[in-house]
This record gives structure tokens, C-alpha cells and sequence, in this order.
């Protein structure tokens, strides 16, 4: 491996500025894809494809970096990785046969601008774990292993079960949109993000890392302005949307 902490130091302060850009950008231009779906954005790829290629980089190259670790037969970073391909190969290989797209694109540019970025996350993140950071048995007790693993699964439960209720909305062959009730749905209108933002700040508490933590403040970046751009989306498209309901955090935003 030519690379060096250095170089993963640098690409660690890549996506943190990668997680500004993001910002900056989808607060002015809504990711086109899903409900935001337009014209103008060059070719396109079948929604369900494109899911399955961006989110395959996560597992495979994660794999392959953690696998050249020196301390990938070590049991901390044995517990990271499954925690992370929990995640990933249900992301990749489960979820898009869930969804009911109905025949949906979405541009291959947001493939590209995903396979870069989940590429670089995954390279981060993997190496860390496996190889630069140093993880005793004791990390096994620490809080903030314990803590992070629990916030994790919580964020997990949510995000899928948030998920599960949008994908059901909607009978096979059908592709419009409803308004979600049930879960977290009560409070907010994109639990689905709010679940996936706790795996990963999670995630950033158990490995206790700068790698974690630009992974966890590009998802913020990424998926708060999308969750405040669905919400309002809702309250246009639907007269009697639920008054009470917050879009990301249950009675704050
Ligand atoms: P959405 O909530 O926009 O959509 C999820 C699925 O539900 C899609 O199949 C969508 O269909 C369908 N759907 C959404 N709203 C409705 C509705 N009101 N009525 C009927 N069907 C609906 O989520 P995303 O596609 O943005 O994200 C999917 C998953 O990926 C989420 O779990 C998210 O957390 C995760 N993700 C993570 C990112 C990260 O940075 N870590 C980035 C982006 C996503 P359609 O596609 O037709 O709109």
C-alpha cells in the first residue's frame, strides 16, 4: 500500500471540505433524484441500478482497505466492520429491491459525485479502523464505544423502520407520493435521514475519530437542508400536512 497517514489525513480534510461544498451547494440546488427528480441534469441510469452501483463501493472498497490492515483480525475493528457492513450491504443489495420506483431515473452525474465521495468515506474509514487507529480489548468497556455502538443501532432501527413505512405507501407499480404516518413520522418528515444521521454520529462516538466524524458531518451536510427542502415540499403538495410536524428533529427543526 503506497499510501501513509499523511495522505489519509488529507483525504480525512478532503471530506470535510467535500462536507462544505455539499452544504453550500444543496441549501441553493436540490440533489436531483427521487421526488426532486428534473430535467437538464445530462443522462440518466434506472433509479434501482444506480442505487445498487453508488452504494457498492462502501462494501467493497471497505473490504479490501480493512483487509490490508494490520489489525484487521483484531476484535474491535472486527466489531467496526460488521457494524458497517450491516449497514452497507443492506443499503446496497436489500433496500433498492424494497423501493417501488416504477421505472424511475436518476442522473448519472449523482452516480459519479456518490461513487467519488462513498469511495474516499470508505477508504478513510476502513483504513482507520484496521490499520492507523489502535483499538485494545479495552475499548471493548470505554463509554464512548458503548455509547456510540447504542446511539448506531438506534439510528439504524429508525432509518429502517422510517424507510419500511415510506416504501409501503405506495402498491407495486404505483409512483406517486403520500403522506407518511406512524413511527417518527408524528414529529418529522424525514425520520428516515434522522436515523441515518445517529448511525453515523454513532459510528464517529465508537471509533472515536476524525474519520468517523467527517463522515458523520458530511451526512448532516448532505441530508439536514434535504430533509428542510422535503419538508416544505410536503406542506405545498399536501393542504392538510400535519401542522405540528418538524422536518428533521422532533419539535426543533
Ligand atoms: P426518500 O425519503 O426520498 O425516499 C425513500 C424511498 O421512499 C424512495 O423509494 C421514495 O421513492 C419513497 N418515498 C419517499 N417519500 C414517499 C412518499 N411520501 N410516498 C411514497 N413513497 C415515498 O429517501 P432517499 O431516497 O433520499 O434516501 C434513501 C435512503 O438512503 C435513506 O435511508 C437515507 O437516509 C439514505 N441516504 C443516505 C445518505 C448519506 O449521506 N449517508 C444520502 C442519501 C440517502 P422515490 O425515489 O420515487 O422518491
Amino acid at each position: 500500500m503506497p499510501d501513509t497517514l499523511e495522505i489519509h489525513s488529507l483525504i480525512v480534510w478532503l471530506i470535510f471540505g467535500m462536507a462544505a461544498v455539499t452544504f453550500v451547494m444543496v441549501v441553493f440546488i436540490t440533489a436531483p433524484y427521487g421526488r426532486h427528480m428534473s430535467e437538464g441534469w445530462g443522462p440518466s441510469i434506472p433509479a434501482r441500478t444506480g442505487w445498487i452501483l453508488m452504494e457498492t463501493p462502501p462494501v467493497l472498497v471497505f473490504f479490501g482497505f480493512y483487509s490490508m490492515g494490520q489489525f484487521r483480525a483484531e476484535t474491535v475493528p472486527l466489531i467496526f466492520l460488521f457494524l458497517w457492513q450491516t449497514h452497507y450491504i443492506y443499503r446496497a443489495y436489500v433496500f433498492p429491491f424494497k423501493t417501488r420506483h416504477s421505472g424511475k431515473h436518476m442522473p448519472a452525474l449523482v452516480l459519479l459525485l456518490a461513487l467519488i465521495f462513498n469511495s474516499l468515506n470508505a477508504y478513510i474509514n476502513a483504513r482507520w479502523i484496521s490499520h492507523f487507529g489502535q483499538y485494545s480489548m479495552d475499548w471493548l468497556t470505554d463509554p464512548r464505544f458503548i455509547i456510540g455502538v447504542i446511539v448506531f443501532f438506534a439510528g439504524m432501527v429508525i432509518n429502517r423502520q422510517s424507510d419500511n413505512i415510506l416504501i409501503n405507501l405506495r402498491k407495486p407499480g404505483e409512483s406517486g407520493y403520500k403522506i407518511p404516518q406512524g413511527g417518527l413520522y408524528r414529529f418529522v418528515s424525514c425520520p428516515n435521514y434522522l436515523g441515518e444521521l445517529l448511525e453515523w454520529l454513532g459510528w464517529a462516538i465508537a471509533t472515536w475519530s476524525l474519520a468517523g466524524l467527517a463522515f458523520a458531518i458530511y451526512t448532516a451536510a448532505n441530508l439536514a437542508p434535504r430533509a428542510v427542502t422535503n419538508h416544505k415540499w410536503y406542506q405545498d403538495k399536501f393542504p392538510d400536512y400535519p401542522e405540528s410536524r418538524r422536518a428533521l428533529i422532533p419539535f426543533v427543526i
